[in-house]
């Protein structure tokens, strides 16, 4: 059952964007006010792309989109599918590397899988890039309790000035990261070194042996869709992109192609350039947070094709990270082996892949989508810390998405959490988060 909602007036409240963080507000807020749903596409879930093959006369479903989350980073996440009943199960988060120029691989999850490609227990710069993974873990971890990481240090510049090596950054920790934010190289040495540390550091990739449980919804990321948007099923609307707002002194206008609506509320739950199109009478500050969070398109594609993963069987793992010398300002290619992640009993191997479309025989396409991925920066974060500025019922107008925080499915609903209780949600049953405001 849904807890309780505060004393605010039953209000008529327009959800734009049906990603967790939209389909998440709307469940939180349809307690007490009436929410309706706008979708541009003509299915709920945004990157909760849970996609159907057939393949030689079986069915699958395959999420192209989110995947996975875990047992100590996902509170608010978790309590949602816990209050929803939805199932998940244990999967593998392994991560390798390979090279295509050469024959260099290792899958990061164990010390035999480490060594999967024997060879590399001759190599010094594969030792050097051991050390080096234990001197960060340590040092990082140390620097961030300390507060020795200043705000506007960027992840390059303290990798430079600790003197880690080339096969470190760039066969390991750059890697790591751009396959986590879908960024570049270049871009992963710009992201603020605080931020990225403080990630790594509470989800567990700072150590070696302490690492949270990671898990899969069962039947597909999607599972969850149908009892999150129960209580306002009937008003939804899929295919209908909002095409304009504008506030005004009584409520906020809703343009779209069927003409105009009137709401007392908006919550804008689309990515940030696209929540910022909408404003027909955008302000100086939405302008400058809003636009200093920009996104960024990744192709992505669902397929059979193995070549995408290492050479070696031993080698694969959950995320498969492919160095082909692409240079530091092109998006990383990675390739997700779904069997292990979805725990999939299929005679196929089904990858999907990021950013690496050419590399894939056409003939083992099964699916090709594109999802953008906020790009993170220093600007980013003050951005981020200025939310309230913006969003609010002072606007009638109330931000959310999973760009307000680390980019990921415990953002979305955090922040669809923190909408919720500028309208009134009462939070008692929540978990205790001091990011989030009581
Ligand atoms: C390939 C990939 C893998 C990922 N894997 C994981 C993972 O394993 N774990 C994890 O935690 N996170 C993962 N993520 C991150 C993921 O982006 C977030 O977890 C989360 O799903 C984002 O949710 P959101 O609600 O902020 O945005 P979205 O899910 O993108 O939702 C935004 C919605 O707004 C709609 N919209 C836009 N404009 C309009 C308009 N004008 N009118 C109406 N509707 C509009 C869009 O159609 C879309 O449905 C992954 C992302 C990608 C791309």
């Amino acid at each position: 059952m849904r807890p309780l909602t505060g004393s605010r007036r039953r209000e008529r409240i327009a959800v734009v964007g049906s990603g967790i963080s939209g389909m998440a507000a709307g469940w939180y807020l349809s307690g007490q006010h009436e929410v309706t749903l706008f979708e541009a596409d003509t299915r709920l879930g945004g990157h909760t792309a849970t996609m159907d093959v057939e393949l030689e006369g079986r069915h699958y479903a395959i999420d192209t989109g989110f995947i996975v989350f875990n047992d100590w980073t996902y509170p608010h996440f978790r309590r949602l599918l816990e209050t929803l009943g939805v199932a998940s199960q244990p999967t593998e988060m392994s991560f390798s590397v390979h090279e295509t120029a050469r024959d260099f691989e290792y899958n990061g999850h164990s010390l035999p899988r480490l060594f999967a490609q024997w060879t590399n227990l001759l190599r010094p710069s594969f030792h050097g890039l051991l050390r080096d993974i234990l001197r960060f873990n340590r040092e990082a971890s140390q620097a961030m309790v300390d507060g020795r990481l200043p705000a506007d240090l960027t992840l390059g510049d303290y990798l430079d000035a600790g003197g880690y090596g080339d096969a470190f950054q760039r066969r390991y920790l750059l890697p790591m990261g751009a396959a986590i934010w879908s960024a570049s190289i270049g871009e992963l040495r710009d992201f603020p070194a605080r931020f990225f540390v403080s990630f790594f550091h509470h989800h567990g990739l700072l150590a070696v042996n302490e690492r949270p449980q990671w898990y899969t919804l069962v039947g597909g990321s999607r599972a969850y869709i149908p009892a999150l948007t129960a209580p306002y099923a009937a008003r939804i609307r899929l295919a209908t992109p909002v095409h304009g707002i504008r506030r005004e002194a009584d409520g906020v206008r809703l343009r779209n192609a069927a003409g105009e609506e009137h709401f007392d509320q908006v919550v804008l739950a689309c990515h940030a350039d696209q929540a910022l199109a909408l404003l027909d009478d955008a302000d100086d500050a939405e302008c400058q947070i809003l636009g200093a969070l920009p996104y960024q398109d990744n192709t992505v594609v669902l397929h059979t094709d193995t070549r995408l993963l290492p050479r070696r069987r031993r080698a694969w793992a959950s995320w498969n990270y492919r160095l082909d010398g692409r240079d530091d300002d092109a998006r990383a290619s990675v390739t997700y082996d779904m069997n292990l992640l979805q725990r999939l009993d299929a005679p196929h191997t089904f990858c999907v892949t990021l950013n690496d479309e050419a590399s894939i025989d056409p003939a083992r396409v099964l699916g090709r989508y594109t999802y953008a991925h906020p790009r993170f920066s220093l600007a980013g974060l003050d951005a981020q810390a200025r939310h309230a500025e913006i969003s609010g019922p002072h606007r009638r107008t109330h931000f959310c998405g999973a760009y307000w925080r680390n980019g990921f499915h415990e953002d979305g609903v955090w922040s669809a959490l923190r909408v919720a209780r500028g309208l009134g949600y009462d939070t008692e049953a929540e978990p205790r988060d001091p990011q989030v405001p009581a």
